[in-house]
């Protein structure tokens, strides 16, 4: 018999964080639904794990345990992305410190940084995923994000964790793109992980999610008290959809992988298609890191379609391609990431592979540019058109 230890992808996702089977239980027990829970009237909350609901649930332990299990940490999942990683910054930054960023990473994050962190005292600086990255010293914690969101760069998280750890700085590591499955940062030595779970992990656009994980007990108490005292937890049924969902994230992530070769393979073919990336292409310029540091590629590629009105005609003209925004779930969607304000060019068009056919996604596709023709303007020529 193997251990869990030995276990595949798939095999983790299923079980991860399942109670020990017990005759006449579910094997994944439904969502609790409580604020406060009966009390023992003599020994109050030191009774029973579940006292008051902000800071306990068992619906929550339990996804906590599996997205743990995924990331080889101890997880505290947050209302949403967003709640975690300002959780994190705003629970280890104090005024004085200094913070490394991504300049290309999650655009949410770095105008928190930019608004919030700067205006209590926190030295923001930025450096591109794909570096130079500056000396470390005198820094207290950098955030890599990687691949980066949404122009797919990498670092390299072993390389620039040793560095920064000589520096005496903490490295926190957004997952999100990646997912657990992608990369453990933390094997490669990153100190803390960071993510959305509202993206490919739970994969199915029904849900916002966010987690820390770490092996640190220092930070785990410090994210745990924040997010006991600011509350930004995920209620129990957002909770047990993410880890129903979490079984399949090993077959959602074949499929979007298997889709995203298709699809880059498509465009860079075509003429009438500018600065396509996806790691996984050989002549990528992540594709080195990538192809080194993580264990599957992410089912998002980025391109160019020169002109917003183009983008548009390319979404109307497609049966299969939603126009959405997040990216990871079920249906295949494009966003034009200009239009929520990321520093892009405005034909910049990030597609989340779904896990719909193939074959059906790379017709759709090719009938839906074909349809939409050319746009005005742009070049779509020359010896960088792949970038
Ligand atoms: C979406 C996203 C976030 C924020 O997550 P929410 O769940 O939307 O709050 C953070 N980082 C990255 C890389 C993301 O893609």
């Amino acid at each position: 018999m193997t251990g869990e230890q030995d276990w595949r992808d798939g095999t983790r996702c299923v079980h991860a964080g399942l109670p020990e089977p017990a005759p006449g239980e579910p094997f994944l027990p439904g969502p609790v639904f409580a604020a406060p829970y009966h009390l023992d009237p003599w020994e109050g909350p030191s009774a029973s794990p579940n006292g008051y609901g902000r800071p306990d649930n068992p619906t929550r332990r339990l996804l906590e345990s599996a997205v743990g299990e995924l990331e080889g940490g101890d997880c505290r999942v947050f209302a949403s992305g967003q709640a975690a990683i300002t959780g994190l910054l705003l629970a280890v930054l104090r005024p004085g410190d200094v913070v490394l960023l991504p300049a290309d990473g999650y655009y949410a994050v770095r105008s928190f940084a930019t608004r919030t962190l700067a205006g209590i005292g926190v030295d923001v600086r930025f450096a591109p995923t794909a570096g130079p990255y500056p000396e470390l010293d005198g820094v207290r914690l950098v955030l890599l994000e990687s691949p980066a969101n949404p122009g797919l760069d990498v670092c390299d998280i072993a390389a620039l964790a040793a560095r920064a750890h000589a520096a005496g700085a903490l490295v926190a590591v957004d997952n999100t793109t990646a997912t657990p499955l992608g990369q453990r940062p933390l094997d490669l030595g990153a100190d803390v992980v960071v993510a959305s779970g509202t993206k490919a992990l739970t994969g199915h656009s029904d849900l916002l999610l966010g987690y820390v994980a770490t092996r640190s007990a220092e930070l785990l108490t410090a994210v745990t008290d924040w997010r006991k005292t600011t509350g930004a937890v995920p209620g129990a049924f957002d909770a047990w959809l993410a880890h129903r969902s979490l079984a399949t994230l090993d077959l959602r992530l074949a499929r979007q992988t298997a889709n995203a070769e298709a699809v880059a393979r498509t465009l860079v073919a075509r003429p009438d298609v500018a600065g396509v990336r996806w790691p996984g292409l050989p002549d990528d310029p992540a594709h080195p890191v990538a192809a080194a540091q993580m264990r599957r590629l992410p089912g998002l590629v980025s391109f160019d379609l020169g002109d917003a009105d183009r983008v548009a005609r390319f979404v109307a003209a497609s049966r299969l391609v939603a126009a959405a925004t997040s990216f990871g779930g079920l249906h295949t969607t494009v966003d034009r990431r200009a239009q929520w304000g990321d520093e892009v060019t405005p034909g910049f068009v990030r597609l989340s592979c779904g896990v719909e056919d193939p074959a059906d996604v790379v017709a759709d596709l090719t009938a839906a540019l074909d349809a939409a023709g050319l746009s005005c303007g742009t070049p779509t020529t020359g010896p960088d058109r792949r970038r």
